[in-house]
């Protein structure tokens, strides 16, 4: 099967296939965090499980960025923003699919899967995690 260049996300969609937010859950602390480790970055257990976080939160704080890291030059102006999913965990990501001038805090996204960049000659594609407005409530 042939894929085309954009299609990946949508042949796993179409496929029903739910992409997870892979978090931490420390038994020691009962807090939350992202992305999973193996110790807790709040206490420094190790009695740490991985749990699916919620994939809906709001902007806490955000950020543009005009100077771009080698790779991201593309997406220039873009957002980063740090953001409390409905559990309380924070994180922070790119947001996409919305103008910079019309992110405002307490904003509230939802994860999604987006090209974050192709990397070289080689043309590889990597995916990741972003957030953008809520499209339903
Ligand atoms: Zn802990």
């Amino acid at each position: 099967m042939v894929l085309e260049r954009t299609s990946i996300p949508l042949y796993w969609r179409d496929r029903g296939i739910k992409y997870r937010l892979l978090g931490g859950e420390c038994k020691s602390c009962n807090r939350r965090f992202f992305p999973y480790r193996k110790v807790c970055p709040h206490c420094g257990s190790t009695d740490v499980n991985k749990v699916n976080l919620p994939r809906r939160g709001r902007v806490v704080s955000f950020t543009v960025v005009h100077n771009a890291p080698r790779g991201f030059e593309y997406y220039t102006p873009y957002v980063i923003a740090l953001i409390e999913l409905k559990d309380g965990t924070r994180l922070l990501s790119q947001l996409t699919d919305v103008e910079p001038d019309e992110v405002r805090e307490g904003m509230e996204v939802e994860m999604v899967i987006r090209i974050h960049r192709t990397c070289g000659e080689s043309w590889l594609i990597a995916y990741g995690y972003k957030f953008r407005p809520v499209l339903k409530k």
